[in-house]
């Protein structure tokens, strides 16, 4: 693309972004706990980032991973209800992470009070990456997340927008894009749906959905397009409540414990927060989870699910075993299994032995990960080792270390708060899951539900959408 022709591309992929929602609330930059925020500033917007065009990807791999998705599903919904695992799981953590301790003493508490609910619904977004070697190209799995999956919306809107692009013919022909190869994104409609069925389950028609949300969410548009949806789609109305809100003004009701806020009742709490201990800074919201976690609301996801998503189990069902343990079928067994990528405790297994050798001779094959979500967090490459020279034995139990994974790096054009920016870049596939099951615990709904496509510097070791240089973007399969 010349630069004309570029910059008329990006002056309509900008407008089309902002008419339709693909959209994030402008940063606020300033203490607003302590300052009130201009009312220009709380209510602007701005387009969230985008790749002007979509990236190549594998065919075959986008339609594995679309399969992979209801096995993970299932695999997922047996882990939540195995206590012992979990148990095993949170024991080898030893102690060491405050954070997941206390999610603990929450399951504790509801495992031995008994549950009020036993209709389940995950919403679930399994991630990964292409390794390339040698030119043969395998499909693995960065991590699966149970709790506050996001994007569905935005993710959806940008295919549809490079969809958009290509139709009308506003990409060059020199780029050969045809809208064909970029594939239907059902994200925007599968969350809604399995919130909307669950709602059904719980069987009360004027009970209503709550959202517990981050106190200053910018990715605020992403979630309302789950709220019109809910509403446009299924008559039903959410409302958004913060977790410290939550405690000061939800109560549970009767002997079957009802959720009800401003006398209203809850059928589903879906969670947008509470994944990372900034969500929690003081005792107040952690009584707040546990009070939700008692009611009769369907919780999405429920704390058993949401432990199941820590990374110390993704490493404990990479050892041989665990997996049948789960999945009584070999064939999904060895399906499931052929999208690890090496996983590691550090213990004295001698898997473990054998990827801390292999850590001090080639330390870049490697990222290192604590039990938390949301980005950020991680340790790659050469800082390991040093890293791991400042920690105990029994810190070391709270992370797991993992085999890099080296996707083909691409040229791609990132659009972000209006500026256009050339950038070499690699690029992670995210498959929405939804999973429901009914209070026999049979399942209602299990499909995959459309997926996200995030780009990122290859410079970058983590691609947050919001900061950094991590963008939204789209599939172009061949
Ligand atoms: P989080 O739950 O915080 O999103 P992730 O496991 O997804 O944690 O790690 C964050 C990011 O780090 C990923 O989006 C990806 O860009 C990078 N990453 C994580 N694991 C790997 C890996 N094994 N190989 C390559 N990159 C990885
Ligand atoms: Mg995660
Ligand atoms: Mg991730």
């Amino acid at each position: 693309m010349n630069n004309t022709t570029k910059g008329v591309v990006i002056r309509h992929a900008i407008d089309w972004a902002l008419a339709h929602g693909l959209n994030y609330r402008v940063p606020l930059t300033f203490s607003c706990s302590t300052q009130a925020i201009p009312e220009p500033i709380k209510y602007a917007a701005t387009h969230a980032p985008f790749a002007l065009t979509p990236a190549p990807f594998s065919k075959t791999c986008f339609q594995k991973a679309r399969e992979l998705q209801p096995i993970y599903n299932e695999l997922f919904h047996s882990i939540s209800k195995d206590k012992e695992f979990i148990d095993t799981a949170v024991k080898s953590l030893g102690n060491s992470d405050n954070f997941i301790t206390n999610l603990y003493d929450i399951y504790q508490k509801v495992q031995k009070e008994g549950t009020a609910q036993n209709i389940t619904l995950g919403i679930h977004r399994s991630d990964y990456m292409i390794h390339n070697k040698n030119n043969e190209q395998t499909l693995q799995q960065v991590e699966f997340n149970t709790i506050a999956s996001s994007f569905s919306s935005l993710s959806y809107l940008t295919s549809e927008l490079h969809r958009y692009l290509a139709k009308r013919q506003i990409y060059p022909e020199s780029c050969n894009i045809d809208e064909k190869n970029i594939p239907f994104n059902d994200s925007f409609l599968s969350l809604a749906n399995g919130i909307a069925k669950a709602h059904e389950l719980y069987g009360v028609k004027n009970a209503i959905v709550l959202m517990i949300v981050q106190p200053m969410e910018r990715n605020a548009f992403d979630q309302r397009w789950i709220e019109y949806n809910l509403f446009e789609k299924h008559g039903i109305k959410l409302i958004r409540k913060s977790l410290a809100e939550i405690e000061k003004e939800a109560t549970l009701e009767g002997p079957d414990k009802k959720l009800m806020i401003d006398g209203q009742e809850i059928s589903v709490a879906y969670f947008r927060a509470g994944y990372t201990p900034n969500d929690y800074p003081s005792d107040i919201e952690w009584q707040a989870r546990l009070k939700i976690e008692r009611s009769k609301a369907v919780k999405c996801p429920n704390i058993g699910y949401h432990l199941s998503g820590t990374k110390k189990i993704q490493q404990m069902l990479a050892i041989p075993g665990n997996l049948e343990r789960f999945i009584k079928d070999q064939e999904k067994v060895n399906f499931i299994r052929s999208s690890f990528t090496g996983l590691y405790a550090f213990d004295q297994s001698e898997a473990s032995k054998e990827a801390l050798t292999r850590l001090t001779k080639n330390p870049d094959d490697f990222v290192m990960k604590p039990q938390r979500e949301g980005g950020g967090n991680n340790i790659y490459g050469k800082d390991i080792p040093p890293f791991l020279a400042k920690l105990s034995d029994k810190e070391k139990e709270g992370y797991i270390l993992m085999d890099l994974i080296r996707p083909e790096v691409q040229d791609s054009t990132i659009v972000r708060d209006g500026n256009a920016e050339d950038f070499k870049v690699i690029s992670e596939l995210g498959i929405y899951g939804i999973y429901l099951s009914n209070s026999e615990d049979k399942p209602v709904i299990n499909e995959q539900g459309g997926y996200l496509l995030r780009t990122k510097s290859n410079k970058s070791n983590e691609g947050g959408v919001a900061s950094g240089y991590g963008c939204l973007n789209s599939p172009y399969l061949q």
